[in-house]
C-alpha cells in the first residue's frame, strides 16, 4: 500500500473541512500503511459558518483521538438550546442531559460520564485547523493552499485531480468533502434535490462583548434560537463573551422585503428583546456596514459512491441549520466513508454490497434530517404551507393521512431508522421527537405502546438480510430481519429487545430485564435514558410492526414516565429545576 509515485496515494481527499479530517484520521488510526492526501485550498486557520454541534460528533471526536485536543480549546458546553418556537410561541428548553444533574467539573475533561452527552459550541477557524492538524499528525498529507481545479474521468471512473498548478494526482479512492461546492459531485454528474419548502437565506455576523444567558457548571451554557413572524434568529455562544448571531428566514421574505441584507439583519435582532438585551454592549465584526449571507443549503446527493469515489459531508447532503445536525452528518458521514475504505482495503470480498450501504444509509440519514426540518418549519407559524407537506412524506411512505396526522406519524417514528444503536428520527431520540410533537401541537402524545401490556414478536414475511455496525475500524455484519423498507437489527438495543422478546411477552417482566441490565453501565443521569431508547426501541419495532401488542386486563400496563420530560420542558420548569442544581448556575 506503498505510493508508485510522490502523486499517487490510496486516498486523495478534496477538502480539509470537518469530513475531510476526520476520513483521513480514521483511515490513519486504523490501517497507518495507507497513504492519505487531503489537498484544502485555503490556508487554515480559516472561517467558516455552523457552529453548533450535537452530542454524537463527541464519541466521533474521542474515535479520532481528538477530543483531548478539541476540549483544551475550551469552547463553551453545549448541554442543550432554549427556543421559542412552536405555535404558541412560548419559551421552551431542549437539553441532551437534564441541566440538574449538570456537576461542576474542571476542564479539560475527559470524554466520561456527563461529558458523553454534551456537545460543542466551536469557533470553526480554530475547531476545522485542529481537526486539520490532527489528521496531519497522524500521517496524512496536508496541502493547503492547493485547489483542485478539474476532476478528470473516464466514464463512471476517476482517473486523477488535476490541480490548478497543472500537477495531477492520482489514488486508489477519491473523496469529495469539498462541501456545499459538491465539485467531484457536479462532475460525475450526480444530481442532488433541494426541496423547494426549504429555500432559505442566512445573514450573520460574529459579536464580542455579548453576554451568555445562562451558564452551567464551568462553561456550559445553550444555545438561543428565537422565531420572529418571519423567520429566526440563532445566537451560539463561541466564548467567554464571543458569539455568532445569525437570522433565517424564506428567500421570498428577503425578496418581498426588498431591504440590504445588513438592514433586514438589524430590522430582526431589534425585534427579538432577549437577543437585543444580549447584544446590548456588543459590538459586531462587520460594524453593522454589512453580514455574512448564503442561501439554499438544503439538498440530497442521488448517489454518494461510485467505483472509486465517494462523497461526504455537505458535498452529500445537508438539512437545514435549524436542527444543528450540518456538522453531525458530516462527521458520521466520512466516518461511513473512512470504515468503507478500511473494509475494501483490508480485502473485502463483497465491496459492491459495502458501497450500496453507505449510499443508501447515508441518503436516507440526511433525507431524514431534511424531513424532520420541514416538520420543525411546519411546526412554526411563519412556515405554515409546509403543513400540507407533511402529508406529502406520509404518502410517499404509502400512507393517506391529514396534515395532523401525518405531523403525528413523523413525530412517532414515521422513519425510524435502522441505526443499531437506538430509534432516532433525525438526530433527535424518537422519545425526544414524542415531546417536540407535544411543544408544536399542545397536549401529549403518549408513546403508543402504554396502551398495551403484551407484547409478541412478528416475523412473519422477513427476509433474513445484513445490515454494518461500525466498530473498532470494522464494519461488523450484524444479522437482521428486513420486511420492505423496514428493517430490525439483530444486535445492540434492537438485538436486546427481541432477546427479551423471546423469553417474555409481559412488559412488567420485559422493563426489569431491561432496568437490571442497564444498572451499573451508565452515567447516573443516563440510567432512565438508556432504559428510555429499550422503550423507544420496542415502541419503533411496534410501529414498524415487528411485533404485536394487545392489553390483557388482568395484568398491569406500564406507567411510562421518561427522563425526555427533564429534557424539553418549559423554561420555567427548567428554572425551577436549575434551582436545585448540582452545578453552579448563573443568570445574566
Ligand atoms: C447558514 C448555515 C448555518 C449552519 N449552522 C450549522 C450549525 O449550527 N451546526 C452544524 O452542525 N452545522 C451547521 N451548518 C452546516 C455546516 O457548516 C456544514 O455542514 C459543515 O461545514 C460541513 O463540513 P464539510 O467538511 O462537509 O464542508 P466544509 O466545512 O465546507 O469544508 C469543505 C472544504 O473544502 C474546501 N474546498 C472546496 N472546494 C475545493 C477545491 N476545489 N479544492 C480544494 N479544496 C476545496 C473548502 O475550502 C473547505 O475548507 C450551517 C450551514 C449554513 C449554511
Amino acid at each position: 500500500m506503498t505510493t508508485e509515485s510522490t502523486n499517487h496515494y490510496d486516498v486523495a481527499i478534496v477538502g480539509g473541512g470537518p469530513a475531510g479530517s476526520t476520513v483521513a484520521s480514521l483511515l490513519r488510526k486504523y490501517n497507518p500503511a495507507l497513504s492519505v492526501l487531503i489537498i484544502e485550498k485555503e490556508k487554515f486557520p480559516r472561517e467558516h459558518v455552523g457552529e453548533s454541534q450535537l452530542p454524537g460528533i463527541s464519541a466521533i471526536l474521542d474515535e479520532m483521538g481528538v477530543w483531548e485536543k478539541v476540549e483544551a480549546a475550551n469552547f463553551p458546553v453545549k448541554i442543550g438550546a432554549n427556543l421559542t418556537w412552536g405555535k404558541a410561541g412560548d419559551n421552551w428548553e431542549f437539553d441532551f442531559y437534564p441541566a440538574e444533574e449538570f456537576v461542576d467539573e474542571p476542564r479539560p475533561a475527559k470524554f466520561e460520564g456527563q461529558r458523553r452527552h454534551t456537545a460543542f459550541q466551536v469557533e470553526r477557524a480554530i475547531y476545522d485547523d485542529i481537526l486539520l492538524r490532527h489528521a496531519q499528525e497522524l500521517g496524512t498529507e496536508v496541502r493547503e493552499e492547493t485547489m483542485v481545479a478539474e476532476i478528470m474521468r473516464e466514464d463512471g471512473r476517476i482517473t486523477g485531480f488535476k490541480l490548478a498548478s497543472g500537477e495531477t494526482i492520482t489514488a486508489k479512492h477519491y473523496v469529495d468533502a469539498s462541501g456545499h461546492v459538491g465539485l467531484l459531485r457536479r462532475a460525475m454528474g450526480v444530481e442532488s434535490k433541494a426541496p423547494k419548502e426549504l429555500r432559505n437565506v442566512a445573514f450573520w455576523d460574529y459579536w464580542d462583548n455579548a453576554k451568555w444567558k445562562v451558564e452551567i457548571g464551568n462553561g456550559a451554557t445553550r444555545v438561543f434560537v428565537r422565531s420572529l413572524p418571519f423567520g429566526w434568529i440563532w445566537f451560539i455562544p463561541l466564548g467567554p463573551s464571543r458569539a455568532s448571531v445569525g437570522l433565517i428566514c424564506p428567500s421570498e421574505h428577503y425578496k418581498d422585503k426588498n431591504l440590504p441584507p445588513h438592514e433586514l439583519y438589524k430590522e430582526a435582532l431589534e425585534m427579538e428583546p432577549d437577543i437585543s438585551a444580549l447584544l446590548a454592549d456588543a459590538t459586531s465584526e462587520l460594524k453593522g456596514a454589512s453580514v455574512h449571507s448564503t442561501k439554499n443549503w438544503s439538498h440530497l446527493s442521488q448517489r454518494l459512491a461510485g467505483e472509486n469515489w465517494w462523497l461526504c459531508g455537505e458535498s452529500a447532503g445537508f438539512a437545514d441549520p435549524i436542527l444543528a445536525a450540518g456538522m453531525t452528518l458530516a462527521h458520521n458521514s466520512a466516518r461511513e466513508v473512512a470504515y468503507s475504505i478500511l473494509e475494501i482495503e483490508g480485502g473485502a470480498d463483497d465491496a459492491a454490497w459495502i458501497r450500496r450501504r453507505y449510499d443508501e444509509k447515508n441518503r436516507k440519514n440526511i433525507d431524514q434530517h431534511i424531513r424532520f426540518a420541514q416538520y420543525w418549519y411546519a411546526a412554526n407559524g411563519c412556515f405554515t404551507d409546509l403543513q400540507d407537506h407533511c402529508t406529502a412524506i406520509a404518502k410517499d411512505a404509502g400512507l393517506k393521512l391529514a396534515p395532523k396526522d401525518a405531523w403525528r406519524w413523523l413525530a412517532q417514528g414515521g422513519f425510524a431508522n435502522e441505526s443499531v444503536g437506538h430509534a432516532s428520527l433525525g438526530s433527535f431520540d424518537l422519545n425526544a421527537s414524542r415531546h417536540l410533537v407535544d411543544r408544536f401541537l399542545g397536549g401529549e402524545q403518549n408513546m403508543k405502546i402504554a396502551a398495551f401490556n403484551v407484547f409478541k414478536l412478528n416475523l412473519r414475511g422477513a427476509k433474513k438480510d445484513k445490515i454494518g455496525d461500525l466498530r473498532d475500524g470494522k464494519i461488523i455484519r450484524v444479522p437482521c430481519h428486513r420486511r420492505g423498507d423496514a428493517v430490525l437489527p439483530l444486535a445492540g438495543v434492537y438485538g436486546n429487545m427481541v432477546e427479551i422478546l423471546q423469553q417474555t411477552s409481559d412488559i412488567a417482566t420485559i422493563y426489569n430485564t431491561v432496568v437490571s441490565r442497564m444498572q451499573g453501565r451508565v452515567a447516573p443521569g443516563a440510567v432512565g435514558g438508556a432504559v428510555t431508547s429499550y422503550l423507544q426501541a420496542l415502541e419503533a419495532m411496534y410501529i414498524q410492526g415487528w411485533v404485536t401488542a394487545k392489553l390483557d386486563p388482568r395484568k398491569p400496563k406500564l406507567e411510562i414516565s421518561s427522563t425526555t420530560g427533564r429534557l424539553i420542558r418549559s423554561a420555567d420548569a427548567a428554572k425551577e429545576a436549575l434551582a436545585n442544581s448540582k452545578a453552579s448556575i448563573k443568570y445574566n
